[in-house]
């Protein structure tokens, strides 16, 4: 068979642990057989970021603004017990907060269905995307304590001289708590870009909602530049791909989300984001079956595994004991990787093979061949758990008969 000829590189970042493992015996078995790989590498492994002091993440994002498509490894973020670990020079920061603030990227995370594994929310028929908004709000937020009555004022002062604004936040007559939280403009407009694009490139429904009626300025601030964005630049795009902005208040789209059939994206402000998304995810089984995709505002896409590098799972690995970790998220990255460099560079073959990968995935877990992991909820009888390895042996037997 010949294999798929790519135009323009992927920027490839190879990880830790575990997922480091996987990433090695997908290739070979996966991707290479089929595909004269083009991809410029880069290695976010602990070691060799704090070899680089940590340069080689910055190198990764810029490669990924120049090349606008990369594909990563779960990594480790550095703390105490891994510096001792890796006799680390420094507490690296995660690398994943630096190539987000690098890209001005907004994660958006989709359940991965399989039938045999249904979700919780009975009428789910398709996966929910969500989109977290990762700047600001409680996650940058101030606060005191008050133990004795006291007036706490809200107050700014601007830079140029001109007068400012003050309200009082609360006259206490006893002891209680207070906390104030911000948010920019420009955040708040990368964000609803990276929605309304990836909205787009998925031809899906995008869902916004905040709190608008009580938080009149705050939310009120979201809501319009969404809706200026919507009216302004995108609604046209929208009505040509047959797709809808819709927003409403936060509890009304909790209740229609749990009668809804799915199928759409949910653009949630950030403390919703984090507890919705783990929501969505417990209700479809598993980190592991979730695609996770960084998506930026100028169009540059990060595609990765939601979890971690399963460290448990390795030292089990190290040890020599058998392991079957689940490839599955792993493996949806490349494809979403390639499916999108295919679709950047025109190379239709490219994208066939991506669907054909994610089919055969599928397959395999849908004729009973899974990781441990999924036997624990699957509903399929008399499934068959297989190890690492053979569940990516697995697939390539499907994959062979697809292309
Ligand atoms: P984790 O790697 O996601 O694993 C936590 C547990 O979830 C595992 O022990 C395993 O449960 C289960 N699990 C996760 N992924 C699985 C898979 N693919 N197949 C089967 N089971 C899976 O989280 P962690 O152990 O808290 O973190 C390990 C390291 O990952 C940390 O150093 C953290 O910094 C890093 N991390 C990286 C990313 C990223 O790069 N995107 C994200 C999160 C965490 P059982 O042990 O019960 O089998
Ligand atoms: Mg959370």
């Amino acid at each position: 068979m010949q294999k798929i000829e790519m135009k323009t590189p992927l920027v490839e970042m190879d990880g830790d642990e575990m997922t480091r493992i996987i990433w090695q015996i997908l290739k070979e078995e996966l991707i290479t057989p089929f595909i004269d790989l083009k991809s410029e590498y880069y290695d976010l492994g602990l070691k060799h970021r704090d070899e680089t002091g940590d340069q080689v993440t910055v190198d990764a994002a810029n490669a990924t603004k120049k090349y606008k498509v990369a594909v990563k490894c779960a990594t480790i973020t550095p703390n105490a017990a891994r510096v001792k670990e890796y006799n680390l020079k420094e507490m690296w920061k995660s690398p994943n907060g630096t190539i987000r603030a690098m890209l001005d990227g907004t994660v958006f995370r989709t359940p991965i269905t399989v039938k045999g594994i249904e979700p919780t929310v009975s009428c789910w028929k398709k996966p929910i995307t969500i989109a977290r908004h990762a700047y600001g709000d409680v996650y940058r937020n101030v606060e005191m304590r008050i133990d004795r009555p006291g007036r706490v004022l809200m107050q700014f002062i601007p830079d140029d001289g001109t007068e400012g604004q003050e309200v009082v936040v609360h006259q206490f007559r006893g002891p209680g708590i207070v906390q104030a939280q911000h948010n920019l403009d420009d955040s708040i407009t990368s964000f609803a870009k990276s929605c309304f694009e990836y909205a787009l490139s998925e031809k899906k429904d995008l869902w916004f909602a905040s709190k608008d009626t009580i938080s009149k300025q705050y939310d009120h601030r979201f809501k319009d530049i969404f809706n200026e964005l919507y009216e302004n630049t995108y609604k046209p795009y929208f009505e040509k791909a047959g797709i809808t902005y819709f927003y409403t208040l936060i509890d009304d789209a909790v209740a229609r989300i749990m009668k809804s059939e799915g199928g759409f994206i949910w653009a949630c402000k950030n403390y919703d984001g984090d507890v919705m998304s783990d929501m969505i995810s417990s209700a479809n089984g598993s980190l592991a079956m979730m695609t996770s995709v960084l998506v930026s505002p100028h169009g540059y896409y990060e595609y990765e595994a939601a979890h971690g590098t399963v460290q448990r799972h390795y030292y089990k690995y190290l040890n020599g004991e058998e392991t079957s970790t689940n490839s599955v998220a792993t493996i949806f990255a490349w494809s979403g990787a390639l499916r999108k460099r295919g679709e950047m560079d025109r190379i239709p073959a490219l994208m066939d093979y991506a669907d054909a990968l994610e089919k055969a995935t599928i397959d395999t877990i849908e004729s009973g061949k899974m990781t441990k992991d999924l036997i624990r909820i699957t509903k399929l009888e008399n499934p068959t758990a297989l190890n690492t390895r053979d569940f990516i042996l697995a697939i390539r037997e499907r994959l062979e008969t697809l292309l």
